[in-house]
């Protein structure tokens, strides 16, 4: 089996041109006689490796001057706590519930202050999302946290909310692990973004944190050194040894980035395959998505077949047809399709030829 259009959430799908050039130089990086992964993270290869990741980067996302780029272990999961210990200074936080990865951070985050919900989207099912202007933030709230892709649910937020608009001088912090790089950051409407690599980046291990500069240096006493954005940004993101490999794969995806057109093209194309996709399951008499369209994920697109009795023999023709990882995640059923930046438009035509010869076999 040659290899398949892989629709997996993540740890996902990466551009294949990047792994080519990572098994050529696995054994032997540029004439240094060492693997990536064998070398020190104070040595000179990897310093260069890693400011031109962080470069390359600040190019693609245009990361305003003030902002530090932080390289940082845990997933997103761990920023859901460390950011509080970060940001919170023991105050109060304020969450927009749009789905299983924001009900997250609400839930982490109230063990290090009181963590309000001031809008939520639950009743709904999180197939929409709450209009800001009826969000009810705290006045003394320390941030607004959203979730800017809800990997599970399927929603994103495709314009950030303009807290300043609606009277709030808090930073709003983004979760936004499964669409980073997809599409360009508004930086002037955010405080702090987070996100694991293992999406939309690269291989898991590696989470980026890209935080405004005066949002550093105020953690809790208790705040783990490892995990202070200050200790961490004061040493170049290398307080304690980096995902050395993470870091290096990473640059290679930024490369292939900035080869590929940058995030504005990627956006153009991440555009066109969810609307090749969404326009097929709003034309299916037996598949089906129920997301609000406004709010409809360009990453991750999840699906159910209107009589679920078909859905082994659907993922079953899938594997057959080279069409991996489609099942959806255990709390919403059904199925999704992941569709990051590494997804070539071919991936998502040949999942909709699929769909359509499956849809006919039934009819
Ligand atoms: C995957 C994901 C996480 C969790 O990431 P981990 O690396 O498993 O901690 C958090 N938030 C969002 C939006 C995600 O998609």
């Amino acid at each position: 089996m040659g290899r398949a259009f892989n629709f997996s959430a993540g740890p996902a799908i990466m551009p294949e041109a990047v792994l080519q050039q990572a098994a050529a130089e696995m054994l032997d990086w540029h004439g240094s006689g060492m693997s990536v992964m064998e070398m020190s993270h104070r040595g000179k290869e990897f310093i260069s490796i890693y400011e031109q990741a962080e470069a390359d980067l600040r190019e693609l996302l245009a990361v305003p001057a003030h902002f530090k780029i932080l390289f940082m272990q845990g997933g997103g999961l761990a920023e859901n706590a460390i950011v509080p210990l970060n940001l919170s200074q023991g105050g109060a936080m304020d969450f927009v519930l749009t789905g299983s990865w924001s009900q997250k951070s609400l839930k982490e985050a109230g063990k290090y202050g009181p963590a309000r919900v001031a809008a939520s989207a639950q009743a709904d099912g999180f197939t929409t999302l709450p209009a800001p202007a009826t969000w009810q933030i705290g006045a003394h709230t320390r941030y607004v946290h959203i979730c800017g892709n809800e990997t599970i649910h399927g929603v994103e937020f495709h314009e950030l909310p303009d807290l300043k608009a609606l009277g709030c001088d808090a930073p709003l912090v983004v979760d936004f692990s499964s669409h980073v790089a997809s599409r360009p950051v508004d930086w002037s409407r955010v405080g702090l973004a987070f996100g694991g690599a293992q999406k939309n980046l690269g291989p898991a291990g590696l989470t980026l944190v890209i935080v405004r500069e005066d949002l550093i240096g105020h953690a809790l006493p208790h705040c783990p050194s490892a995990f202070d954005y200050k200790l961490v940004a004061d040493n170049q993101s290398m307080y304690n040894t980096p995902p050395t490999y993470s870091i290096y794969i990473a640059g290679l995806v930024f490369q292939w980035l900035k080869k590929n057109g940058g995030i504005a093209a990627m956006e153009q194309r991440n555009i066109a395959k969810a609307q090749l996709l969404y326009d097929f399951l709003d034309s299916s008499s037996l598949f089906e998505n129920r997301v609000a369209k406004d709010c409809r994920s360009r990453m991750n697109v999840p699906f159910f077949l209107r009589d679920e009795s078909r859905n082994e023999a659907f993922l079953a023709g899938a594997k057959a047809a080279n069409l991996l990882q489609l099942k959806g995640h255990k709390t919403v059923g059904g199925m999704r399709a992941s569709i990051y930046n590494a997804m070539p438009i071919e991936g998502v035509q040949a999942l909709v030829a699929y769909m359509r010869e499956f849809e006919k076999t039934l009819a």
